[in-house]
């Protein structure tokens, strides 16, 4: 039995996520990327979110992007496109208080731009409201 994946799939993360992290496929669509880009932040692991982000908005990253306690992933909802796809999520972290007073809960709430890019999706950016 594996662990169930990070982005809250309810599918085991040895044929979810993992198969993308690992590079032995890529995601065929919108919502498997921003699930696996998740994970991967999860996971830290920066050379995947290099390669999912649209070169044109790429940011410089560094470990410090990866400081954040992700807890868990909602997809809200996605719209599948044939070159531009959007999916609204909710990703929750945990917010550690000054002096030890314990932990809240919050949430990243985004909608985001996907293109397809070289036949691949990447993400492109947060959009202000759906389209
Ligand atoms: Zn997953």
């Amino acid at each position: 039995m594996s662990a169930s994946c990070y982005c809250c799939s309810g599918k085991p993360f040895s044929q979810c996520c993992e198969i993308y992290l690992s590079g032995k496929a890529y995601p065929n669509t919108a919502e498997a990327l921003m699930r696996s880009r998740y994970s991967a932040y999860v996971t830290g692991n920066l050379p995947y979110l290099r390669k999912t982000w649209h070169p044109d908005t790429c940011p410089e990253l560094d470990s410090n992007d990866l400081q954040t306690r992700w807890t868990r992933l909602e997809v809200i909802k996605s719209k599948q496109g044939l070159k531009k796809s959007i999916v609204e999520f909710k990703a929750w972290f945990s917010d550690e208080r000054e002096g030890g007073a314990g932990s809240e809960e919050r949430a990243l709430h985004e909608i985001s731009l996907f293109k397809l890019n070289k036949k691949r999706w990447v993400y492109v950016s947060p959009l202000d409201a759906w389209p």
